[in-house]
């Protein structure tokens, strides 16, 4: 893992309603309100379906469910879903991720305490270093890993023969496995960002496990500026029942929603402070494409996390486009910053301005 790395990690999101859970209260939360079973999972029926389909014929066969890789953007569900499948095969789970695999040994250490049936979660698997990933590929493939004891002349090969396991890989980048590796998943699922009516269902829960009374109308107005992420929604949450109970309210009604959202300088469209420097350095280039690295440089983020995190909820709410030269604001990016919808008319008003100046 290279040092920049471990900043995405820790740092990048920092402050942003974004942050994976990063501290131990932010983790005791998350698992309070994880979803424990396929019934309490919402949404993703797609997915849900194409996972418990599989996991009855394993069953049904009595083998070992095959290698699953979960990818979708952060906060989607992944870990929940591989929790769940680890319960439902009634298996121990072990957890670890990419970066935390920095030498072969970390691996294998891990592999051959698995049991029979037991689940290997490899959170951001796409981290996972390139020496380690070939050890995974034998371990995958046939059960067995070679162990390299010593090194020069006395270096002798161990190879060690493992109990049948299923390896739940999350990724939030996809794209970034190699082909061999993606291939040594049977199944392979991607999460998408939840429609504002699931997150409304999930938001309900969330209100009544941390007995909260939350209007309909309040939860919608989260949900809808959640970026159609669950993790999302769940802390903003968090923050209007802290609202709530500093201002003695016993329900969060809608008013009070929308302060809260604002007060953390969420807007309307879900936009918070980092999106709008982002659309800004766009904005700021008139009609002319900006590259990634310009765009991180302006705003302050790695490229990693403006291209993980930031930039995919602009493209799907149509706020930014992609070309081949860049990245460009749209019309309806401009006008979500108060902007004309199109850059001439900004040259030809400050033109206007200029002559009457
Ligand atoms: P990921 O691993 O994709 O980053 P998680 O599984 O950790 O996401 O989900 C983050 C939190 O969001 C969970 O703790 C859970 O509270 C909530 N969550 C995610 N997906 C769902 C869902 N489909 N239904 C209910 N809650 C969900």
């Amino acid at each position: 893992m290279s040092p920049s790395d471990s900043i995405v990690n820790e740092n990048a999101f920092a402050g942003s309603g974004l942050a994976p859970a990063g501290t131990a209260r932010e983790r005791e939360f998350e698992n309070v309100l994880r979803p424990r079973n396929f019934d309490e999972f919402v949404g993703q029926r797609r997915v849900v379906d194409n996972l418990s389909i599989a996991l009855q014929a394993a069953r049904g066969r009595n083998e070992t469910l095959e290698h699953v890789l979960l990818s979708g953007p952060p906060g989607l569900g992944k870990t929940s879903l591989a929790k769940i499948l680890g319960s439902e095969l009634g298996a121990n789970v072990q957890t670890t991720s990419g970066p935390a695999l920095e030498r072969p040994r970390d691996l294998v250490g891990i592999l051959t305490q698995l049991g029979p049936s037991d689940v290997l979660f490899i959170d951001e698997i796409h981290r996972t270093p390139a020496s380690v990933e070939e050890y995974l590929y034998t371990a995958m493939e046939d059960f067995t890993v070679d162990f390299t004891l010593d090194q020069g002349p006395n270096a002798r090969v161990l190879p060690l023969s493992l109990a049948q396991f299923t390896l739940i890989g999350a990724t939030t980048r996809e794209g970034l496995l190699s082909a061999p590796f993606r291939n040594r998943f049977g199944i392979l699922e991607r999460l998408t960002p939840y429609p504002t009516e699931d997150l409304v269902t999930i938001l309900m829960r969330s209100a009544a496990i941390l007995g909260v009374p939350i209007a309909p109308d309040a939860a919608e107005t989260i949900a809808s500026r959640s970026r159609g992420t669950p993790r999302i929604a769940n802390r903003l949450l968090r923050r209007a029942r802290d609202l709530a109970q500093v201002e003695g309210h016993a329900t969060i009604e809608l008013e009070l929603a929308g302060e809260a959202l604002s007060r953390i300088g969420i807007d309307a469209n879900g936009l918070e402070d980092v999106d709008r420097r982002v659309l800004r350095c766009l904005a700021s280039n008139g009609a002319n494409p900006v590259g990634l690295k310009t765009i991180a440089a302006a705003v302050g983020e790695s490229e990693d996390t403006i291209e993980e995190v930031f930039e995919p909820h602009l493209l799907r709410i149509g706020f930014l486009q992609k070309t081949a030269r860049g990245r460009q604001i749209t019309p309806r990016g401009r006008v979500a910053l108060g902007l004309p919808a199109s850059p001439e008319s900004d040259a030809a008003s400050s033109a206007q301005h200029d002559l009457f100046a």
